[in-house]
C-alpha cells in the first residue's frame, strides 16, 4: 500500500487529452476490465475448489510398513457396522431400539473428527486414522482411498466385504472398491447381505437434517426410520458369535448442516452391541476408534495406518502398530496443507499495477478498505465462519451474494466508483494475509475457523473483481505534458453519479488535492 499511499501533485503539468490519448485509455479500460474478469473467474473457482485442494493424494503415514497377514480370528465371526449419516448425539439419546443396545453392549460418548463432513470421517472411522494424517479432508476426495481400512484387513483374512448405502452417491461405495464383493444402492433395513463384514450407510437422516434443520419433525421421523430399522437388523443377528456397532460420522446444527466443530456437529454416539462387547458406558471415543474396535472384534488388526484405539478390546500388537503410526505422521508429516491459490498473489500484483496507473485521488484512497473491512464485519455478524454454513451450495452462495453485495453498496456509496480498483487491491491483500495464515494452520485445529475462512474470502475478492469487470477501472494517469490541458472530454454519467459521486465528470483533479476543504 504504502507505494499508492501519498498522492503526488504535478504541479503546472495537465494532461492534455489527444485521440492517441483516448484511444490508449480505452484500450487500457478494456485491459482493465478483462484482466479483472479473468481474476474474478479464477478467484471463483478458486473459492469452490478450495476444500477439494485441502487434500493429500499421498500422506505420510503410508511409509509405515504393513502388519502381518491377518488370522481372522476374534470374538466375532461377523461384524455389521451401521453408519447412521448426521445423527447426533442428543438425537440418538432418543432412539428407542438403539437405547436398548445400549444398555446391554458398550455405550461410547464420540468425538467426530475435523472437519466434520462424511467422506473425512467415514475414512477416519474404516481406516482408523483422523483427516488431519489420512490426507483426505473434504467429501470431493477423488476416487480410491490408498490407506489401509477393515475392508482391506477383512478381505486379506478371507472374509467377504459388503457395502451398502440409501444415499444415490455413489462416492462412499468407490472409497475402498478393491477391497469390497459388493455394494448395493439400498436400504439395509431390506436386505442385508450374508457377508462377514457389512458396512450400511444411512443418508436420510443427514438428508432430513439438510432440508428442515435438526430440530425439525423430519428429522426425528428419519431418526425414528433409522431406530427401526437398527432393530430389524439386529433381530437377524446371534449377539452370541456376531457383533452390531452403530455410529455416525458427525451432527448437525439446529438448522442442519456441519462440517465446522461446533459441540452439535461433534459430539457423536458409538454403540457396540453383541459378540467382544461388555456392558459400559464412558466418554471419550473418537470416530478413529470405530476401524480398531472393528478390527479387534473381528481378530484381523492391526490397521497399518490407525492412529485410534479399539474401544473393546486391549491389543499389545495394535499398540505397537500404532505407535509406529503416530511415529511416522508426526515425523514425516507436514501436518497443514501450504494450500495458498495463485489467484490472490497475482490479483495483489494486478490490483497494484492498476492502481499505480489510475489517478490518485484521496477519496478513493482513503476508503479503499471498505468493502473488505464491510464484508468481514457482515461474515461476523452473520456467522458464516464454519464450514457448517456452507453444506448447501446454492444457499451458501447467495448468502455471499447478499453479504459481498452490502459490501460493494457500501464501498460505492463512500468511495465512488473510482475506488473500486484500490478497493480490490486491499480486499486481495487482505485475503492473501487469510490464505497464509489458513495455510500455516494444523489441518485439524480445535477450532477450525480459520481453515475455512479462506473460502468466504475469495469469494469476497471475485465479487469485487467482477464488479470492476462490470464497471471499469476508471481512467489512467496522463503522460506527461508542458502543455496545459485545453480539453478534456466528459466521463459518461453512469452508475457512479447515480450513487452520487460528482466528481466523476472531471477528467483530472490531479493539482486539486491539496486545495483546501477538498471533500470528494
Ligand atoms: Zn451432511
Amino acid at each position: 500500500m504504502s507505494g499508492m499511499a501519498a498522492p503526488v501533485p504535478r504541479e503546472g503539468t495537465r494532461a492534455r487529452s489527444t485521440p492517441r490519448d483516448m484511444i490508449g485509455q480505452r484500450v487500457h479500460s478494456l485491459g482493465g476490465r478483462a484482466f479483472a474478469l479473468a481474476l474474478g473467474v479464477g478467484a471463483a473457482y478458486a473459492a469452490f475448489s478450495y476444500e477439494t485442494e485441502l487434500n493429500v493424494r499421498r500422506p505420510a503415514v503410508l511409509r509405515v510398513l504393513a502388519p502381518p497377514a491377518p488370522r481372522g480370528r476374534g470374538p466375532a465371526a461377523r461384524v455389521v457396522w451401521v453408519l447412521v449419516d448426521g445423527l447426533r448425539l442428543d438425537a440418538s439419546r432418543q432412539m428407542t431400539v438403539l437405547n436398548r443396545l445400549r444398555a446391554e453392549g458398550e455405550d461410547i460418548l464420540a468425538r467426530a473428527e475435523f472437519p466434520t463432513f462424511s467422506g473425512p470421517n467415514f475414512v477416519a472411522q474404516a481406516s482408523g486414522i483422523e483427516p488431519a494424517a489420512s490426507g483426505v479432508l473434504s467429501n470431493r476426495y477423488p476416487g480410491e482411498v490408498p490407506l489401509d481400512s477393515v475392508f482391506q484387513r477383512a478381505k486379506l483374512a478371507g472374509f467377504r466385504t459388503a457395502v451398502l448405502t440409501t444415499d444415490p452417491d455413489q462416492g462412499l461405495s468407490e472409497t475402498y472398491a478393491s477391497w469390497t464383493d459388493e455394494a448395493h444402492l439400498e436400504d439395509p433395513d431390506l436386505h442385508l447381505p450374508a457377508a462377514d463384514l457389512v458396512f450400511a450407510h444411512v443418508g436420510y437422516v443427514d438428508a432430513a437434517a439438510h432440508a428442515s434443520g435438526a430440530t425439525s419433525s423430519a428429522y426425528h421421523a428419519a431418526v425414528a426410520r433409522a431406530d427401526a430399522a437398527i432393530g430389524r437388523i439386529a433381530r437377524t443377528l446371534d449377539p452370541g458369535r456376531e457383533t452390531l456397532i452403530v455410529t455416525s460420522d458427525h451432527g448437525n446444527l439446529d438448522q442442519g448442516g456441519h462440517g465446522g466443530s461446533e459441540r452439535t456437529a461433534v459430539r457423536i454416539p458409538i454403540v457396540v452391541w453383541g459378540a467382544g462387547a461388555e456392558t459400559r458406558r464412558r466418554p471419550g471415543g473418537r470416530g478413529r476408534d470405530v476401524g480398531p474396535t472393528i478390527a479387534s472384534l473381528l481378530g484381523i488388526g492391526p490397521l497399518s495406518h490407525a492412529t485410534g484405539r479399539s474401544l473393546v478390546l486391549g491389543d499389545a500388537v495394535a499398540a505397537r502398530q500404532r505407535a509406529r503410526a503416530r511415529a511416522t505422521v508426526s515425523t514425516f508429516a507436514t501436518l497443514r496443507v501450504d494450500h495458498v491459490p495463485l489467484v490472490i498473489p497475482i490479483a495483489v500484483i494486478g490490483f497494484f499495477i492498476l492502481a499505480a496507473r489510475s489517478r490518485r485521488r484521496r477519496r478513493p484512497l482513503l476508503t479503499s478498505p471498505i468493502y473488505a473491512g464491510v464484508f468481514a464485519g457482515l461474515l461476523l455478524a452473520t456467522h458464516t465462519l464454519s464450514f457448517s454454513v456452507s453444506n448447501d451450495s446454492a444457499f451458501f452462495g447467495a448468502r455471499l451474494l447478499t453479504l459481498t453485495t452490502l459490501a460493494a453498496l457500501s464501498q460505492l456509496h463512500l468511495g465512488g466508483r473510482a475506488s473500486l480498483v484500490p478497493a480490490a487491491l486491499v480486499t486481495s491483500l487482505a485475503v492473501l494475509g487469510v490464505a497464509v495464515a489458513a495455510a500455516h494452520q494444523p489441518l485439524a485445529p480445535a477450532d477450525g475457523t480459520v481453515r475455512f475462512l479462506p473460502i468466504p474470502a475469495l469469494a469476497g475478492l471475485a465479487f469485487v473483481c467482477l464488479l470492476i469487470a462490470a464497471m471499469g477501472t476508471r481512467g489512467r494517469r496522463r503522460r506527461r505534458s508542458t502543455l496545459r490541458a485545453e480539453a478534456t472530454p466528459p466521463a459518461p454519467a453512469g452508475l457512479g453519479r447515480l450513487l452520487g459521486e460528482p466528481d466523476l465528470v472531471e477528467a483530472s483533479d490531479v493539482g486539486r488535492l491539496e486545495r483546501p476543504g477538498y471533500t470528494a
